[in-house]
């Protein structure tokens, strides 16, 4: 299926003068298109090899991901681990990255409780998203959840009936579409949570499969 990308060409114009993944985050670190940096510790920008293959796409930082400054270190990050390595996928390998690159949240006492961005937050951030994949030009582009998909394809193209495809946007890497692994530590039901598991394994399997093609 051949779809409308979100982020655009008008994003390659803007960000052309931004050659490297270094230079791009230098940029963001000072990024004020939305009010998630206000309370945030620091941005969260991708990491990973930029001669990649396949980059991974998020939602937004955790919590210890906003202390620590860098994507996936919290509980959902390892769950990721452990469900590439699975999958025969190398995370050193890839580059990984959210849709949102600073954490938001509500205060309650001492906890800082994840509150998931709105369509205007995921729009805006949406723009530095673009421009890493223009640099990297990947092979694949994983989405993780539901964020990573609409910041990628937009409102139009939905998690569930499109888990485990992969789209082909219009001048755009092809997107494979799977879930969040924090959705895998939501589950309450332990056979659900096995099941489900082994699906992401198997969608991790199919960008695995993908890259050696
Ligand atoms: S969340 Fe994204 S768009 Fe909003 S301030 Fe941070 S970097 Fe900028």
């Amino acid at each position: 299926m051949t779809i409308a990308a979100n982020v655009g060409p008008a994003l390659a114009r803007e960000v052309a003068n931004a050659t490297s993944i270094g230079e791009l985050r230098h940029q963001a670190e000072g990024c004020t298109r939305c009010d998630l940096y206000r309370n945030a510790t620091q941005i969260v920008f991708g990491e990973g090899p930029v001669k990649t293959e396949i980059v991974l796409v998020g939602e937004q930082p955790g919590d210890q991901e906003d202390v620590s400054g860098r994507p996936f270190v919290g509980p959902a990050g390892r769950l990721l681990d452990r469900c590439l390595e699975e999958a025969g996928l190398d995370r050193q390998r890839c580059y990984v990255t959210n849709a949102v690159k600073h954490f938001k949240f509500t205060q309650r006492g001492k906890r800082r409780l994840h509150a998931k961005p709105n369509a205007g937050e995921i729009k805006r951030c949406a723009w530095w998203l673009g421009a890493e994949i223009n640099i990297l030009q990947p092979k694949l582009v994983v989405t993780l959840g539901a964020s990573a998909l609409y910041a990628l394809l937009g409102p139009k193209v939905k998690l569930t009936p499109e888990r485990g495809h992969i789209l082909y946007p219009a001048n755009r890497p092809p997107v494979l579409v799977t879930i969040h692994p924090s959705y895998l530590l939501r589950i309450r039901d332990e056979a659900d949570q096995r099941r489900q598991r082994r699906d992401f394994v198997s969608d991790l399997h199919k960008a695995a499969a993908y890259r050696s093609q």
